[in-house]
């Protein structure tokens, strides 16, 4: 058992925070006021990125992409913590594992867009009436002579208004879920309104709308029926990388600014580090942090070795998630009333902390998994022999 990170690892940690600092953190504000950056600068990031080869990067080398291992693209992820959501979608790209079931022309349509960043992509899942039960949809698509017919509405679609294209899951049966990739701009489809969010502000949450939409035969991606599988199989690594690495990346972040606050700040003639009660909030926020860092790499381990890393996943979910809620809500307390003010990005922390609790599958979803997976297996989960 080998903890320790290699030299090529550690110096693919350093470009990426390095690239965050002095590329993406200085937006950060005015991305909080005006809520969007303008294209040219967006796209100046994108370019920024791909050149040093950070676009994309959670895909194969021969497709353009990093072509990295399940564990040094995580560690790539954590650092993508140490920023906003929607500046990272811009600068890194949000190219989604289904899209790797493309095939034949598919490929040169939809996948290497995405991965060359021409294009963008959503995930479209969640419907008004269908959150939690994602395979109680209701939208579906009809057979036709010439494809499919798609009719139904979803909502919350992050990253909705930048994307060119949507990953849909649509009933195409009684008990079947398929994929489709449906483009923006097909007769039939409307973008609706950006739902406001408490928190991740610039990026959009949309609601779309299918009516009568004609798909070619060629926009169903993997097999008729498998939808739901591809999905939630491809999710997995999506919800390690792009949830728990971050969620760990991101309360590393607030608890660096913490730590160097209760240095530095002085009450009664002492740092307020000194005082004890400070002090266990601070020693349960790196505690937590770090228990849950190494759930992350241990699950991207398990990944690598070809293992089934549902259950651990499902358990990275919800620690990560919540450490980081525990420790922006420790950070707001440090900080005192500087914590609950908008002149510093922590209560900003605060409120983009809350839905890591919430999408990729809730809190009370992941228990479930858990806590069946124990019952039937036991020990914890944790077997020697496995
Ligand atoms: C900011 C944001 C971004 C999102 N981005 C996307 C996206 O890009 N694409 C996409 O498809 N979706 C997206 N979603 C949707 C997200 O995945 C769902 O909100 C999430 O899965 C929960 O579904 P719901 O909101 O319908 O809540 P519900 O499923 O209605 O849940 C409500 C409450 O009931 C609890 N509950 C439900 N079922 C059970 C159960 N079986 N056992 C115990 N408790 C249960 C839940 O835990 C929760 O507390 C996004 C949501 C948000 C807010």
């Amino acid at each position: 058992m080998d903890f320790a990170l290699n030299d090529e690892q550690k110096m693919m940690i350093d470009t990426v925070r390095r690239f965050i600092a002095e590329e993406l953190r200085p937006l950060e504000d005015t991305l909080e006021e005006q809520g969007h950056l303008d294209r040219t600068q967006a796209q100046a990031l994108h370019e920024k990125s791909r050149a040093l080869g950070l676009y994309a990067l959670n895909m194969p080398a021969g497709l353009g992409g990093a072509g990295l291992s399940n564990l040094d693209r995580i560690l790539c992820e954590e650092q993508f913590g140490h920023t906003s959501d929607y500046l990272i979608r811009r600068a890194f790209g949000n190219v989604y594992e289904p899209l790797l079931h493309c095939k034949g022309e598919q490929v040169a349509r939809w996948l290497q867009p995405a991965v060359e960043g021409t294009r963008t992509c959503a995930i479209a899942i969640t419907e008004p009436g269908a959150g939690s039960d994602a395979a109680g949809i209701q939208t579906h698509a009809k057979k036709t002579d010439a494809g499919w017919v798609l009719n139904g509405s979803k909502h919350f679609i992050s990253d909705g208004e930048w994307s060119d294209f949507f990953l849909v899951s649509a009933r195409t049966g009684d008990k079947e879920i398929s994929m489709f990739m449906v483009d923006k701009g097909l007769p039939g489809f409307t973008v609706g309104k950006d739902q406001p969010m408490m928190g991740i502000r610039g990026t959009p949450h949309l609601e779309l709308f299918f009516s009568d939409v004609p798909l070619e035969p060629a926009a169903l991606l993997g097999e008729e029926g498998q939808g739901f599988k591809l999905a939630m199989g491809a999710l997995n690594v999506v919800r390690l990388a792009q949830v728990g690495a971050r969620a760990v990346g991101k309360a590393t972040h607030v608890c660096e600014l913490m730590l160097d606050y209760a240095n530095d700040r002085q009450q009664f003639k002492t740092r307020i580090g000194d005082f004890q009660m400070v002090q266990q909030m601070l020693a349960d926020s790196v505690i937590e942090i770090n228990a849950a860092r190494w759930m992350v790499y241990h699950a991207a381990w398990m990944l690598d070795q070809g293992l089934d890393a549902r259950e651990q996943i499902a358990m990275v979910k919800v620690h990560a998630a919540e450490t980081l809620g525990r420790v922006v809500d420790r950070a707001v307390q440090v900080f005192g009333g500087m914590g609950f003010c908008k002149e510093l990005p922590i209560e900003r922390y605060y409120r983009d902390a809350r839905i890591y609790r919430i999408f990729d599958g809730t809190s009370e979803i992941h228990r479930g998994v858990i806590a069946r997976s124990a019952l039937k297996k036991g020990a914890a989960l944790f077997d020697v022999h496995r």
